[in-house]
């Protein structure tokens, strides 16, 4: 069925699929109880290209463009989320997509489970210094989202990588909220920032892009 999926995620214009074993990341998934995600051990990962042309508007901050942009990858993810998890259940097996971009707890700034930490288990990159996921090609100018299944799926390897000597993310950081190692990342700076261009550059949202523009391995 990898293949089969595999095949989904790109006809629906996805640039990045990877499986990973992710029973034990379970009971630290923010706001889906255990008992709902009981058997679902694999987790899909599915990634889509920002684009190059929409982040080069980004000089000092985000854009109403790179808003629209963000949400449309958004909607594109959770489209695909569907696709994936509704073949699966066909197949007699159980699916939860979970979306791409939804806030359970506004305090925290935190989602139903972290893409990123299943990205990384379905091989698909590394965290960066700018504390997001960095693919090998794209860098970080991909955005992310999850299929938890309790299908037996092929597992992929997990990415054995780093950032090794780029240190272009601490250049572009206007609030050098970002350090050598993605540990040293300065969430409260970081929000603050985003909070900021929220109001300020009239987007609304807590999106930045700068981080994400310059990140190209
Ligand atoms: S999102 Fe913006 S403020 Fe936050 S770390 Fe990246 S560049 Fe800095
Ligand atoms: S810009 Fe360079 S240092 Fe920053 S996350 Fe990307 S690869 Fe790592």
């Amino acid at each position: 069925m990898n293949n089969e999926l595999r095949d989904i995620a790109i006809s629906s214009g996805m640039s990045a699929f990877g499986v990973g074993s992710i029973d034990d990341l379970r009971p630290h998934f923010e706001a889906l109880p255990t008992e709902q995600t009981e058997g679902l051990s694999y987790g899909i990962s599915i990634g889509v290209r920002v684009s190059d042309a929409v982040l080069k508007g980004i000089i000092v901050g985000p854009t109403r463009h790179y808003l629209h942009h963000y949400k449309m990858l958004n909607l594109l993810l959770d489209q695909t989320s569907l696709e994936i998890a509704l073949a699966i259940q066909a197949k007699g097996y159980n699916a939860l997509p979970i979306p791409a971009s939804q806030i359970v707890d506004w305090k925290k700034q935190t989602a139903h489970l972290s893409h990123k930490m299943i990205a990384l288990r379905a091989g698909m990159g590394w965290i960066g210094r700018n504390n997001l996921l960095v693919h090998p090609q794209f860098g970080s100018r991909i955005r992310i989202a999850t299929v938890l299944t309790d299908m037996p799926l092929k597992t992929d390897t997990v990415l054995q990588r780093d950032c090794a000597g780029c240190s272009e993310c601490l250049k572009a950081c206007p609030v050098s909220a970002i350090g050598k190692s993605h540990e040293q990342w300065d969430k409260t700076a970081c929000l603050e920032k985003l909070k900021y261009f929220a109001k300020v550059h009239n987007v609304g949202q807590y999106i930045c892009g700068l981080c994400v523009k310059v990140c190209k391995p």
